[in-house]
């Protein structure tokens, strides 16, 4: 369960321009009944402070470690068909303090080779529609807040580009499938919402 990731591109030529390309997690749970919940990392906070999670992560390691030893193909057959113990009616109980494997999912190296995430699913699709037949650049850049709040991180890479290009890009991500909420954030991420001023 990620906030946001997204794709800085940058097209080369002789009027370059960029546009930022924002994921946008559903919180659909998903990704939290995949096996890899177990490789996720550790969880973001000191035993004292969460006695309870760490307790209960505990116990299940050492449930797990005991069926691993007696017998491999039950463990493999627990992971693959339990979801993360945290899960609870599609939503995580440990958000703020869930690992980082679980803070950047599915942008991790098993993550972007997921079929089992409806949105990236689509990133991938729209990805593809404004790099279609443009020289180009891309870069990924992490932001663990969602655009709008105040206490973003890091500055959004500013993107430059024309009207006459904005409005080329939102059309071809439309016909990618993009959802109202992904225009939103992806207006949000290129200066396209009321309280941004741009001058191209
Ligand atoms: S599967 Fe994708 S959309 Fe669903 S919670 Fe995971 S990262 Fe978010
Ligand atoms: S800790 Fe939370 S985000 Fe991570 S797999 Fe479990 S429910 Fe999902």
């Amino acid at each position: 369960m990620v906030d946001t990731f997204y794709l800085h591109l940058e097209f080369t030529g002789k009027n370059g321009w960029s546009i930022n390309l924002p994921f946008l997690c559903t919180k659909c749970g998903t990704c939290c009944t995949l096996e890899d919940f177990l490789t996720a990392g550790k969880i973001n906070a000191k035993p004292e402070e969460h006695p309870k999670v760490h307790a209960k992560l505990k116990a299940l390691f050492e449930e797990l470690g005991k069926m691993w030893e007696a017998d491999e193909s039950k463990y493999e057959t627990y992971t693959m068909h339990n979801p993360c113990p945290f899960l609870v009616k599609n939503s995580c109980t440990i958000y703020e303090i869930r690992p980082d494997g679980c803070r950047l999912f599915p942008k991790t190296a098993f993550g972007m080779q997921s079929q089992d995430c409806e949105p990236l699913t689509r990133f991938r699709k729209m990805c593809a529609a404004l790099k279609k037949g443009r020289t180009h650049t891309g870069t990924y850049y992490f932001t663990g807040k969602t655009m709008g709040s105040a206490k973003c991180d890091e500055p959004i890479k500013p993107s430059k580009f024309t009207q006459k290009q904005y409005q080329a890009c939102v059309a071809k991500l439309r016909q990618a499938g993009m959802t109202d909420d992904e225009l939103t954030l992806f207006n949000d991420f290129n200066g396209q919402n009321k309280s941004c001023v741009r001058t191209c």
